[in-house]
């Protein structure tokens, strides 16, 4: 059981007032808070060791040096990647996409076919549409049905030997849906394509293990599992990584430079130009300790009776619709109710310190399939608490009386 006062507790935004009520913060698939030992270690970074890495042969340049490093190998331990190589520092899940589909433009060949899905965020839709355009791929997408899930018999009909890559999200950040993504790569993998999995929505919920789920790439960002914005990491099986071409040139990633021929720096340098959020990095690996303390096992548990409450709290509204109608579920509950706004519900409950997300999340295919202009989205984390969603469900409630 976790003791869930104790690790409120650790987390100084929670005990915040905002319109003068007590914050319910629901907006975690946005972003989640940040314990206080992360704004701690990103304080002592600056006050201790701020200092360029990789370079100077100073004191505080080999400490930082060592820190960051530190922090690539905790993160390579939590998701079980073979090597630390493969481990990539990238400013977030958006940039780790954008850095394997820019690498795919030297690859793919005009009828080639890239496999998206219809449940991606945007950051998983438009760089390979980029990538189509500039080469002359085709983007093929699996499509869903009513209840937000993949057609798993549909993405099989698409595979063939022009399949080169399938990306697809471990879970929906729209709904909530966790994907089949180990049947999804083995089925890839049958037609010789690359698997990128975007990890954003599942990081902060799981502890992905790259070796057993066997995905090319595997993308995420820090900021949506305790850790600092502007961070993330792009997990890529050493074949690949040597593969692709770099994505930016710059400091770090050269091994030599002449007029004539530079040469590129080997794993993980020739990803990493420039100088990176070195604080942010190390800070990543303080936030995957500390999660890795309170246990993924019982987060994963606690959140399943948030999950639980809040679908059986909400559904006694009248005119509610819950979209994403899966046992296969992250703690994220996205609805809309009849007749209503999303984005009104959302502004009067905001007024009642209420924080959720009402849009499209970045995700308009679905909303499209739905034929809704977007969804009022509660995404819970192991800090949030019963009361908190009961409190929610009497704010939708008044919001539903005040514009009925
Ligand atoms: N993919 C998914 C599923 C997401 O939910 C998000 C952010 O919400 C992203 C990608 C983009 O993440 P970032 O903005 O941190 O790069």
């Amino acid at each position: 059981m976790l003791d869930i006062q104790k690790i409120r507790a650790d987390f100084p935004i929670l005990s915040q007032t905002v319109n003068g009520k007590p914050l319910v913060y629901f907006d975690n698939g946005a972003t989640s808070q940040k314990p206080q030992v992360v704004i701690d270690a990103e304080v002592k970074y600056y006050q201790e060791i701020n200092a360029n890495i990789h370079r100077g042969v100073h004191t505080l340049s080999q400490l930082a040096t060592d820190a960051y490093e530190v922090a690539r190998g905790k993160v390579k331990d939590h998701i079980n990647a073979k090597h630390a190589h493969e481990v990539l520092f990238t400013s977030g899940t958006t940039h780790g996409i954008n850095l394997v589909a820019n690498g795919f433009a030297s690859i793919l060949k005009p009828g080639d076919e890239v496999v998206v899905s219809s449940l991606e965020h945007h950051s998983n839709i438009v760089p390979w549409q980029m990538l189509c355009e500039k080469t002359g791929a085709v983007l093929k997408v699996i499509p869903i049905n009513d209840n937000g899930e993949l057609i798993i018999e549909e993405f099989d009909k698409l595979l063939s030997d022009k399949t080169k890559i399938v990306t697809v999200n471990h879970i929906s950040n729209a709904l909530g849906v966790i994907n089949p993504i180990k049947y999804i790569i083995d089925k890839a993998h049958a037609v010789g394509a690359a698997v990128l999995i975007d990890g954003a929505q599942a990081v902060p919920h799981l502890k992905p293990d790259v070796q057993e789920l066997d995905c090319d790439f595997y993308a995420f960002s820090g900021h949506k599992m305790c850790g600092p914005t502007g961070t993330g990491i792009l997990y890529g099986k050493e074949a690949w990584l040597n593969k692709l071409p770099p994505y930016q040139g710059g400091g770090e990633m050269i091994k030599e430079v002449t007029f004539e021929k530079t040469t590129y720096a080997d794993l993980p340098h020739k990803f990493e130009a420039g100088t990176p959020n070195i604080a942010g990095g190390i800070v990543l690996g303080t936030a995957i300790d500390y999660l890795n303390e309170i246990g993924f096992d019982k987060i994963h548990e606690y959140e399943n009776e948030l999950l639980e409450h809040a679908t059986k709290r909400l559904n006694e509204i009248e005119g509610i619709r819950i979209y994403g109608n899966t046992k296969n579920k992250a703690s994220v509950v996205s609805f809309n109710i009849d007749g209503i706004h999303p984005y009104d519900v959302g502004s009067i409950i905001d007024k009642l310190g209420i924080a959720v997300r009402t849009g499209h999340h970045c995700a308009q295919p679905i909303m499209n399939f739905f034929c809704i202009p977007g969804t009022i989205r509660a995404s819970f984390s192991f800090y949030n608490t019963k009361e908190e969603i009961d409190q929610m469900v009497d704010a939708v409630k008044k919001a539903q009386t005040m514009l009925s």
